[in-house]
């Protein structure tokens, strides 16, 4: 069984419905589920658009990273997302942070996510249910991640 951290997004309807029907969906291929706290956050990049929810989970599955990735992708679909423009609005977002300490660099599939480390809305949450996990790129722990991230960049709510 691969260990592996998810991190989910919404900022278009109810949020936490949207949640909950990944996670129940996700739960058919992932077994010893934990869930992160849900967070609102300030959209970045794109930010003339809605606060998100924004919460982690960990995992125990059989699939291979990129049938985990079509997994979660079918999810997405299934739970009604609507693809708009890049970083734009959506009804749910289902990022792969961590595939146990493997590193992926694949077309479509990048693990550890390429952008995690500098989100407070993924580190977060995930420092919630794993700050002793090793991120297998820089070698730091979830904490100390979360611990360098700039106070001014620390907005979350719960
Ligand atoms: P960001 O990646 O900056 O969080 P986003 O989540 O809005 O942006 P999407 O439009 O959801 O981006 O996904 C774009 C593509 O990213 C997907 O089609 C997928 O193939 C690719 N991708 C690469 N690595 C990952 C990963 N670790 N988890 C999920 N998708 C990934
Ligand atoms: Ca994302
Ligand atoms: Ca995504």
């Amino acid at each position: 069984m691969a260990e592996i951290f998810l991190a989910l997004g919404s900022n278009v309807g109810d949020g936490d419905k949207y949640f909950d029907q990944a996670i129940n969906l996700l739960s058919e291929k992932l077994s010893n589920i934990l869930q992160a706290p849900r967070y609102k956050s300030k959209a970045v990049g794109f930010t003339d658009q809605a606060d998100f929810t924004n919460s982690a989970i960990y995992g125990e599955t059989k699939l291979g990273p990129q049938e985990l990735l079509k997994f979660t992708q079918s999810i997405e679909e299934k739970v009604g997302r609507i693809r708009r423009f890049r970083w734009g609005p959506r009804e749910i977002d289902i990022d792969i942070i961590f595939y146990d300490n493997l590193i992926i660099n694949e077309e479509d599939l990048t693990i550890p996510h390429p952008r995690f480390a500098e989100r407070e809305f993924v580190l977060k949450p995930m420092f919630d249910i794993a700050p002793d996990f090793i991120d297998p790129t820089s070698k730091m722990t979830v904490k100390n991640l979360y611990d360098n991230l700039p106070e001014e960049d620390k907005s979350l709510k719960l």
